[in-house]
């Protein structure tokens, strides 16, 4: 089975989602479901795009992400780095580690991440992982919460 791509960011088919059904702990970022998990493979695959400017949620949560950057540039915290990221990078999210994605290079930044189906929901830093993530210079002068 083949999902033809329409345009860099879109496939025949397959809906331009809300990020997240609600909050406002990210900005100008969107979600396609391209595989959306069988009996045999209990995983999504999803595209992300976030607009130039924009980011995902700061959070952590017990299950993993890989993700493959697709489509321009940006940086990603993971723990406690920052790095750069452009396409054809891999970044793997270990459970239970602070992550944010940032489109904060002047491009829009869109990638694949593979998740489990079954999955525990995020959680966002309470004023106290704030507080401790913010110990640290890098990571204070990059988190948007
Ligand atoms: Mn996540």
């Amino acid at each position: 089975m083949v999902i033809r791509h329409t345009d860099e960011s879109h496939w025949e088919s397959i809906p331009v989602l809300n990020y997240k059904e609600e909050g406002n702990s990210f900005r100008k970022i969107t979600r396609q479901v391209l595989y959306d998990g069988t009996r045999e493979l209990p995983c999504q695959v999803r595209y992300f795009e976030v607009a130039p400017g924009g980011h995902s949620s700061l959070e952590r949560h017990e299950h993993v992400h890989v993700v493959f950057i697709v489509r321009g540039e940006g940086d990603v915290l993971v723990g406690s780095e920052v790095q750069r990221i452009s396409e054809k990078d891999v970044v793997t999210i270990p459970g239970n580690t602070w992550h944010q994605f940032q489109a904060d290079r002047g491009s829009a930044l869109g990638f694949l991440c593979l998740v489990n189906v079954e999955r525990d929901r995020p959680h966002m830093p309470t004023a106290e992982d704030l507080e401790s993530l913010r110990r640290d210079p890098r990571v204070a002068s990059f988190i948007k919460s």
